[in-house]
């Protein structure tokens, strides 16, 4: 880290929720669960409609399972995982678990997405170089979280992957940065936190072949939101940092 004042707690602003339409764009099953997911429970909760989209169905998770077969395995997981948040439709890309590329290919899949779900806010996984406790980020988010930052603007432009059938969508406000060093916005899930720590208990198979002794969803989830419930004023937060289009009519 470089930038010293990243890491200098403050108050988290609350997010604009006056929108009725979310995608969220990330590398694996998985990836909402591990702190995004209780928020999509407040969300869905409001009557708001939140789509998923797996870029990989996470086939190189488990280490002691063959790929085909982890596939899937993740994939009826994440879908029951999203199911709990209520989330009724999980797209999966089909790309390959830790190898993704960063570039057009991938930014074309993702701004597909954006046109067919015509979403007003894009929510996706942090891609700095490094998780907020100092941790190492993994090349598949980074690749994923860029393209999506990319394919939200590629997605409005008619000229840029046009597709017959497919019109463009300029609607996006706000993409919103899980698990983001840069985090400057949150959101209370006290209400939905349950439902947040159910929706990773759903990933049975992935937690088990992590082989992490003791591992406990609701603390490790408690641990991220009690700090950023802190710098709301709430029992838990979940923080995303926010990306504006910047679009001279938005307000
Ligand atoms: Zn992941």
């Amino acid at each position: 880290m470089t930038d010293l004042q990243r890491d200098v707690p403050q108050a988290l602003e609350p997010l604009d929720e006056s929108w009725s339409t979310a995608l969220a764009v990330v590398a694996h099953p998985d990836d909402m669960e591990f702190g995004a997911a209780a928020a999509v429970a407040r969300w869905t909760g409001q009557g708001k409609r939140v789509v998923y989209c797996m870029a990989t169905a996470g086939e190189a998770g488990i280490d002691g399972m063959e790929p085909e077969t982890t596939k899937e395995v993740r994939t009826a997981e994440e879908i029951e995982s999203a199911r709990i948040v209520g989330v009724d439709t999980v797209e999966f890309l089909g790309l390959p678990d830790g190898t993704i590329e960063y570039g057009v290919p991938l930014r074309r899949l993702i701004a597909q997405m954006v046109r067919t779900h015509r979403p007003e806010i894009v929510i996706t996984g942090n891609f700095d170089q490094f998780f907020p406790n100092g941790i190492l980020n993994q090349a598949d988010h980074i690749a994923v979280g860029r393209a999506t930052l990319d394919a939200v603007r590629d997605a409005g432009n008619r000229w840029v992957f046009p597709e017959p059938g497919l019109e463009p969508w300029g609607g996006v406000r706000q993409v919103w940065v899980s698990g983001s060093p840069g985090a400057r916005h949150g959101v209370d899930i006290t209400d939905t936190f349950d439902a947040g720590v159910a929706s990773l208990r759903a990933h049975q198979a992935y937690l088990d072949g992590l082989g992490w002794v003791d591992f406990d969803p609701a603390a490790f989830l408690g641990s991220m939101a009690e700090p950023a419930g802190a710098l709301m004023g709430t029992r838990y937060a979940a923080s995303f940092e926010v990306f504006s289009l910047g679009f001279p009519d938005d307000d």
